[in-house]
């Protein structure tokens, strides 16, 4: 049976390389709708390219310059709503949710009461609800299929295993590009310098955050939320190379560890395919290139973002919600030369620091914390600028 897709944010890092190993695959997998912000040419070719039935953009004003560029006989839609729409999208089975940021999470909801399997991107979403949004997929029994690398790894090395034999999660960070940078050379670098990622190709946002070691933090939550693990069963290694994507320990002491070279094709393609596996695109691993595989602890102190996202999680409630939307303001401000980047962590850590977590029960509570957040993000920002 081909497995029809609906992709909410096609024309991303993550989106474009579904789009290529789904087009390896036209036997299993068709695009049959997408969604994305204001890149108008590039969805007009993924128009031409795929023929979906279904296209969502940014803006009402982006969508009659799409139906301008066409001549396929597509159904254009817009904005929040038109979002939506792909998302529920009667004809598709699985939604690839890679819209960046807090904006994927009600589009992320939707297709769950849609009941869509979900190929799961946006670590946002888990994030900031991860209590709402697992119960909702429970209830619409829907399953979530990471493709985050590292949470890919893990679904793979817990394959066939009881999760109460599982001791810890191990997750790998690469390490960012400012490994090796000391405070002080920290404190003056530069908004190119952060988007140079020694090892992965990705869009800007998830970019800084893993310079940052933010990326590290919300990966740590979305971990819990998605294997049910708790805080301190979960830990982190640096490994600069980027080839072991995670591990897990086994309570007879036996780490299962899943290897590959660092390319996303290979978790799309495996969180498009489960349980089956197809052919990726993804080069092959050569051990015999590789000269070693190295490990070192992550500096707290030159990276203070991962224990504030551990914190976050053991207080829990409200608290990842307002860490995750004061972070998105952070990075937005730092990549419009609002904010040094060794002010991202302080910002956030001082936007938690003000919050009164309460549980949160709806992806309304949801939405209200995290506007409350991005709102004393922005102000805060300003008095760092200032
Ligand atoms: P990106 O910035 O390259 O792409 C984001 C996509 O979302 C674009 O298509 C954009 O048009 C669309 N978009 C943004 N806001 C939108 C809105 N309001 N409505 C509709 N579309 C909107 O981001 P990315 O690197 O592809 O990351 C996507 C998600 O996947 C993030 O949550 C990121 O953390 C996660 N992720 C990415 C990678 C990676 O390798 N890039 C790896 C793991 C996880
Ligand atoms: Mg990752």
């Amino acid at each position: 049976m081909v497995k029809r897709i609906a992709i909410l944010g096609s024309t991303g890092s993550i989106g474009r390389r579904t789009i290529d190993v789904a087009r390896r695959h036209p036997d299993r997998f068709e695009i049959v709708a997408s969604a994305a912000g204001n890149h108008i040419d590039l969805v007009a070719e993924q128009v031409r390219l795929l023929r979906p039935r279904l296209v969502s953009v940014g803006t009402e004003e982006g969508a009659k310059q799409l139906r301008a560029l066409l001549s396929e006989p597509v159904d254009i839609v817009w904005g929040d709503a038109g979002v939506r729409a792909v998302a529920t999208f009667s004809e598709a089975h699985l939604v690839v949710s890679a819209i960046v940021g807090a904006a994927g999470l009600v589009p992320t909801a939707a297709a769950i009461e849609a009941g869509k399997t979900i190929a799961l991107a946006n670590k946002e979403t888990l994030v900031a609800a991860g209590s709402v949004i697992t119960e909702l997929a429970t209830r619409h029994r829907v399953e979530i299929i990471p493709i985050d690398s590292e949470h890919s790894a893990i679904h793979q090395s817990l394959a066939g295993h009881r999760r109460l034999d599982v001791k810890r999660l191990i997750i790998t960070a690469s390490g960012g590009p400012f490994r090796l940078k000391s405070m002080d050379e920290l404190a003056t670098v530069t908004i190119d310098e952060a988007l140079h990622h020694p090892n992965w190709s990705m869009g800007q946002k998830i970019t800084v955050d893993s310079a940052t070691l933010m990326n590290k933090g919300l990966e740590v939550i979305e971990a819990h939320w998605l294997f049910g693990v708790a805080p301190a069963q979960i830990d982190v290694v640096v490994h600069p190379q980027s080839i072991i994507h995670s591990m897990v320990e086994y309570c007879d002491g036996c780490v299962v560890a899943q290897m590959g070279v660092p390319d996303m094709r290979g978790p799309i393609a495996y969180a498009l395919s489960y349980p089956e596996r197809v052919e990726s695109g993804m080069e092959q691993l050569d051990l015999l290139k590789l000269k070693s595989l190295t490990f070192e602890p992550v500096d707290h102190e030159r990276f203070p973002s991962l224990k504030l996202a551990y914190q976050a999680l053991k207080r829990g409630g409200s608290l990842p919600a307002v860490l995750n939307a004061a972070n998105e303001i952070a990075v937005h401000a730092f990549l419009n030369q609002h904010l040094r980047f060794v002010d991202i962590p302080r910002l956030v850590a001082q936007v938690m620091e003000e919050h009164d977590a309460h549980p949160l029960t709806s992806i309304e509570d949801v939405l209200e914390v995290d506007t409350w957040a991005r709102a004393r993000g922005r102000h805060l920002c300003g008095e760092y600028t200032s």
